[in-house]
């Protein structure tokens, strides 16, 4: 078997093993609080050391308050006969997420205003949540919904919320520096597989394969509860905020959707630019986006008060599918190769932030005689060699300390690895020292 072939099926057994990571965790019933969420992080415990930090109800977190925790037995929707007409045992969507017990007859009529479909995607169930005003809810499909009959109704949902905890699981890989690149991944959606799952497969084995390699950087892999979640690690953690140099949310990098990088709040920082050149030389669909204020915890990492350059690596943004937070959201909706490209891309922006330097010319007075070292020797080659000629050029003549390896990957139009092994070879031959 060839190398590159060899390389292909590692990709595609990859990219089933983080499938089948994604549908072992489907299943769970999920949300910012409560079993769901322990589950979930003990799953990750499979694959990687999380240390999980329980945090009390009540905690004030900034301008949060760490809710009451959530959890739930069972949930149901009677006819007359006793027939389970919408069941949570058949799909945790069902229930409105962060429901408040209930136990009641009730007619249709009054049953309805607690009911929510999409009339548009009439089999689809849709997922709510009410995480910070009390109430409950069912979802169910519309088709369900409209064979609903006039009668009453029991109505069950065995839930708890009580003083409690919110949990949230973090790894940390130490590296030569204690300058940190973060990776955050939201860990509190119930069964929904791109919104969820696959950033937390993606990121699981991202942090695998980190283990293996040296490190320059340091590496903070999150898994928490949407918002309030990054909110309480950001409350918890400020005084160590300083040492993130980089970072991104990872989420929604299952499905077959282009690739979607959303900028850092600055949009000017080196993550910006590493997943911008990544991309571009990736030979896949991408837009690079700039940052708004909504959408994942980048606003959070975002916010004035921190301004950290973290970004948003997605392929589909948030809404911006059908499938988004529905039933269809499921396992047939993720695809092992759209999980292993994912993979692969987040892997290869750890390489430039890993490789990126300055470095400063010791032969700046004109050009170093390349001939004499060997490193002219493809002249009249091919493409390759030529364009390893033209890195040797570039990174000479930007090494005047002030221009990274990035910036001259990005100048040139070279892909960041052929400018990476240039200046390896021409730092081997003495023509380049590092930047202090
Ligand atoms: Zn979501």
């Amino acid at each position: 078997m060839k190398s590159s072939e060899s390389k292909a099926v590692l990709w595609d057994e990859c990219g089933e093993e983080m499938y089948r990571f994604v549908a072992e965790l489907y299943p769970i019933c999920r949300s910012i609080t409560g079993e769901g969420i322990r589950d979930t992080l003990r799953g990750i415990q499979q694959h990687i050391p999380l240390t999980i930090t329980e945090v009390p109800s009540g905690t004030q977190v900034f301008d949060w308050t760490v809710p009451l925790e959530w959890n739930i037995r069972d949930a149901y929707v009677a006819d007359g006969r006793g027939v389970r007409v919408i069941d949570f045992k058949q799909s945790n969507l069902h229930v409105v997420s962060y429901s408040t017990p209930i136990e009641a007859r009730m007619p249709l009529r009054e049953l309805k205003a607690h009911l929510f479909t999409l009339p548009d995607r009439p089999d689809w169930i849709p997922y709510r949540t009410s995480y910070y005003k009390a109430s409950w809810g069912f979802c169910l499909s519309h088709h369900q919904y409209l064979d609903l009959r006039d009668e009453d109704y029991d109505v069950v949902i065995d839930s708890s919320l009580k003083e409690g905890h919110l949990t949230f699981g973090e790894y940390y890989i130490p590296g030569e520096t204690t300058d940190e690149v973060l990776i955050s991944c939201h860990a509190c959606h119930p069964s929904l597989c791109n919104d969820n799952l696959s950033g937390i497969a993606v990121a699981t084995f991202l942090a695998k394969s980190l283990q293996a390699r040296s490190r320059r950087y340091s590496y903070r892999f999150l898994f928490l509860p949407v918002t309030i979640g990054a909110i309480t690690w950001l409350a918890l953690n400020q005084s160590r905020v300083s040492n993130i140099k980089h970072g991104f949310v990872l989420t929604g990098v299952g499905d077959e959707g282009a690739f979607t990088y959303k900028k850092s709040r600055g949009g000017q920082a080196d993550i910006d630019a590493a997943f911008a050149h990544v991309l571009r030389h990736s030979g896949e669909s991408f837009t690079v986006t700039d940052f708004i204020p909504y959408g994942y915890d980048e606003r959070q990492y975002g916010s004035p008060g921190f301004n950290l350059p973290v970004g948003c690596f997605m392929r589909r943004a948030n809404g911006a599918y059908p499938e988004y937070h529905t039933s269809a959201d499921n396992l047939g909706f993720v695809k092992p190769a759209s999980l292993s490209r994912s993979l692969l891309v987040t892997q290869s922006v750890i390489e430039v932030l890993e490789a990126n330097r300055n470095y400063i010319n010791t032969v700046p007075y004109c050009e170093a005689q390349l001939g004499k070292r060997g490193l002219y020797r493809s002249i009249g080659g091919n493409v390759t060699g030529r364009s390893a000629e033209m890195a040797f050029l570039w990174v000479l003549n930007l090494s005047d300390g002030a221009h990274t390896l990035l910036q001259i990957a990005e100048r040139s139009g070279l892909p960041f690895s052929t400018i990476q092994r240039a200046a390896e070879e021409l730092e081997g031959q003495g023509l380049l020292r590092r930047a202090a």
